[in-house]
C-alpha cells in the first residue's frame, strides 16, 4: 500500500478517478474550521457553488453534496420522483439504463427508451417517438456513458424534451469540464457532476445544478421526499439560515475548490481535451485497433475492442507491472471486451498520453498484436498538427 507515500503507485489513466494535482492535495490538508458554526465556511461553500455554475454558463443554483457522483443522480431522482410518476429513461449505455433503478426505487414508473450502444442517441428518432409518447414528468439522460465512452448531444436532447415540458436529469459526471456545457442554452434541469472525473479531485463529492423549473417541481410535490441524504429540498434555505442538512466535508470541499480554480485558470482545457481525444482515436485506428463505438465519441475517454485471443486482464496487468500505468477494463456487457483510456482532467496532457500510448504499444506487441503504427509516435505527430 502507498498510504504513507506522497507519490502515487500508478499513473492513473482511468476514466475516473483521475490524477489529482498537488495543489488539490495540499488544499485538502488545510486547517479546518467548524463548517456547521463558522459562517465564513457558508460563504466559501456558496462561492464554490457559484463558481461551478459560472463555469457551466448558468444562473442555476449549484449544490455540492457529500457523496460520490452517484449521490447526485440518486438525489435528482429522489427529489423529483413521486409515486406513480412516469419517467423516460434514455438507454444507450450502462448508466443510462441504470437510471431506471433509481426511478423505481422512489416509486416512479420508468419507461425505457432503448437505443444502440454503439451510436450516439439519434435525436430525430427520439423526436419521432416523443410525438406519440410525451407524458413524462422528467427524462434521464447521460452525457458521456463512460463504460462505452458514448457521448450524447445534450445540447439538442434537453431542448427537445423541454418542448414537451419534460424536465431533464442529466448525468454529466464524466463529461463535465472535458466537454462544453452551456447549461442555460442546453436547458438542463438537474445537471449532475462529480469530483473524481475531469474535475480531477479525489472521489467523494457530487454536485447538482438545479433549474427553477426543477425547484418548482420539487416544491409542488404532493408527497414528501422519501430520503434525507438524497433530499435536495433540505438545502432550499441553507444560505439564509446558515445551516446545512448535515455537516459538510470541509477538506473535500477545499480540495474541490482548488481543482475548480485550476479549471477556471485553464482557458485551453476544452480545446486540449478535443485535440487529445481526436488524436487518440486516430492513432488507435491507424494502428489497426477498433474503437467500440461507431459514433458519439467523448473527448474524455477512448474505448477500444481488445483484439481476438488477447485478454483484458493481461493488458491491464502488464501496463501496471511493466509501466506503472493504470488503464481500465469495463463492466456489465462490456466486461472482458474493451479497454478504456481516461484522458480527462489532469490526465489529459500530451505527455501523459504519449507515455501511456508508448507503454500500450509495448504491451500489445509483447502479447503478439501486430500494430500498423507506433502508437506514441503517431499520436505525437497527429496532436502536433492539430
Ligand atoms: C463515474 C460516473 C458516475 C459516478 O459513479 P461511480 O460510482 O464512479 O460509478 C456516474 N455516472 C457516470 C456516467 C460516471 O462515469
Amino acid at each position: 500500500m502507498n498510504r504513507f507515500h506522497s507519490t502515487a503507485r500508478y499513473k492513473l489513466m482511468t476514466p475516473g478517478p483521475t490524477q489529482v494535482l498537488e495543489n488539490v492535495r495540499m488544499a485538502r490538508s488545510l486547517a479546518c474550521t467548524n463548517p456547521d458554526l463558522d459562517e465564513e465556511f457558508v460563504e466559501f461553500y456558496k462561492e464554490t457553488c457559484t463558481l461551478i455554475s459560472s463555469l457551466l454558463h448558468t444562473k442555476n443554483e449549484t449544490l455540492i453534496l457529500d457523496g460520490e457522483g452517484i449521490l447526485g443522480l440518486e438525489a435528482a431522482c429522489a427529489s423529483l420522483t413521486e409515486p406513480g410518476d412516469r419517467v423516460l429513461v434514455l438507454d444507450n449505455g450502462v448508466y443510462g439504463k441504470g437510471f431506471a433503478d433509481f426511478v423505481s426505487m422512489y416509486g416512479g414508473i420508468p419507461d425505457i427508451y432503448h437505443a444502440s450502444y454503439e451510436h450516439t442517441l439519434d435525436v430525430s428518432a427520439l423526436a419521432e417517438y416523443l410525438k406519440e409518447h410525451h407524458d413524462y414528468k422528467y427524462a434521464a439522460v447521460v452525457h458521456c456513458d463512460t463504460p462505452s465512452g458514448m457521448l450524447n448531444d445534450i445540447s439538442k436532447i434537453c431542448p427537445l424534451l423541454k418542448q414537451y415540458s419534460i424536465l431533464t436529469v442529466v448525468d454529466s459526471v464524466s463529461a463535465m469540464f472535458g466537454e462544453y456545457i452551456d447549461a442555460d442554452a442546453f436547458q438542463t434541469d438537474i445537471l449532475c457532476g462529480g469530483s473524481q472525473k475531469a474535475v480531477s479531485a479525489p472521489p467523494g463529492l457530487s454536485f447538482v445544478v438545479i433549474s427553477s423549473a426543477a425547484k418548482e417541481a420539487i416544491n409542488s410535490r404532493r408527497t414528501p421526499i422519501a430520503s434525507f441524504y438524497a433530499n435536495l429540498k433540505l438545502f432550499e434555505t441553507y444560505y439564509e439560515d446558515k445551516w446545512f442538512p448535515y455537516t459538510m466535508p470541509i477538506s473535500d470541499i477545499y480540495g474541490l475548490r482548488a481543482a475548480l480554480d485550476n479549471i477556471a485558470s485553464d482557458p485551453d482545457m476544452l480545446k486540449r481535451h478535443a485535440a487529445i481525444g481526436s488524436a487518440t482515436r486516430k492513432t488507435l485506428q491507424a494502428a489497426g485497433l477498433k474503437l467500440y463505438q461507431q459514433s458519439g465519441f467523448s473527448n474524455t475517454v477512448t474505448v477500444f475492442n481488445v483484439p481476438e485471443g488477447i485478454s483484458v486482464r493481461d493488458i491491464l496487468e502488464q501496463m501496471k507491472q511493466k509501466h506503472r500505468i493504470m488503464l481500465a477494463g469495463s463492466f456489465d456487457e462490456f466486461a472482458g471486451k474493451v479497454i478504456r483510456i481516461g484522458h480527462m482532467g489532469a490526465n489529459a496532457t500530451v505527455s501523459n498520453m504519449t507515455e501511456t500510448l508508448g507503454a500500450l504499444d509495448d504491451v500489445l506487441r509483447g502479447l503478439g498484436v501486430k500494430l500498423q503504427e507506433k502508437l506514441d509516435e503517431y499520436f505525437l505527430h497527429i496532436v502536433r498538427e492539430s
